[in-house]
């Protein structure tokens, strides 16, 4: 019988989950290494698989519920769970690359959104919102709060820039599974739902649409595409919630010293939000 009520993880156990956070992270710089105009997805997702399995983890998402690949590549309006194969990455396009990895036990889960080649302003600002919603998000994952209150920071600051905001997929606890409870809406009410508490983890993760936010499974049963055909982006953090605020498992910090040495991807400056 559920109850509700989500159990803390141990330290050993958020240690456990930060390996693999950490992990996501190396492996989603790898891929920004080698991102350009012309590789296929499949490309970047062998090349993420190896990288994984050498590190001595292996992919959370091949097998899960029969998916075939390590990473989800979601270019353009696709929103998330795009498959790899042989579309070629060409300058222009957003490429949303989520990531999950199973080490020791634990899973680790984040997604970043690269902008590759000749991306114009109006994209950028969308993929810098997305971004920042997600910090505006962790702001709130602390002791005490309810998860509505993160869903609700993060809802409001996408809506402010007139944005949509995707309800059909959701952040979510995580552990020995890939996705436990709670489940962690993008959108919600202040004071709603289930209350945080110290030693809880979670992936935190907006899909935010440039248009509507109406949303289309595509017939090969995963991809998920805006109903407009406008672009979205997605940023997944996997975070510890602490007393007074949550810790940020997961890390940009190598995906983001990949990207100022990759002249294909077009770095996200964060100062005018
Ligand atoms: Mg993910
Ligand atoms: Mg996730």
């Amino acid at each position: 019988m559920s109850s509700g009520v989500v159990a803390p993880k141990t330290q050993e156990e958020i240690e456990s989950i930060r390996k693999s956070s950490l992990l996501v992270g190396k492996t989603l710089a790898e891929v920004a290494n080698h991102i350009r105009e012309g590789i296929t997805t499949l490309e970047l997702d062998s090349i993420a698989e190896e990288f994984i399995r050498d590190n001595g983890a292996e992919p959370s998402f091949k097998g899960y519920s029969g998916f075939k690949h390590s990473l989800c590549i979601s270019i353009n309006e696709e929103i998330v769970h795009g498959i790899p194969g042989p579309r070629v990455i060409l300058s222009g396009d957003i490429v949303s690359v989520d990531c999950g990895v199973f080490m020791d036990g634990f899973h680790g889960d984040s997604a970043y959104t690269f902008p590759i080649g000749e991306v114009n302003e109006e994209k950028l600002k969308l993929l810098r919102v997305t971004k920042t919603s997600l910090y505006r998000g962790i702001e709130k994952a602390r002791s005490g709060n309810r998860i509505g209150d993160l869903s609700n920071a993060i809802q409001s600051f996408a809506e402010s820039h007139g944005y949509g905001v995707v309800r059909e997929l959701v952040g979510h606890g995580i552990g020995r599974r890939l996705h436990e409870k709670p489940e962690v809406p993008n959108y919600g009410k202040k004071g709603s739902g289930p209350v945080m508490r110290t030693g809880m983890t979670i992936a935190i993760e907006p899909m935010i649409n440039q248009g509507t936010r109406q949303v289309i499974q595509l017939k090969d049963g995963w991809t998920v595409v805006t109903s407009d055909r406008k672009i979205s982006a997605h940023f997944e953090h996997t975070v510890v919630i602490g007393e007074e605020n949550a810790e940020i498992l997961s890390s940009f910090k190598e995906i983001e010293i990949a990207i100022s040495k990759n002249k294909n991807i077009t770095e996200i400056i964060e100062t005018l939000i």
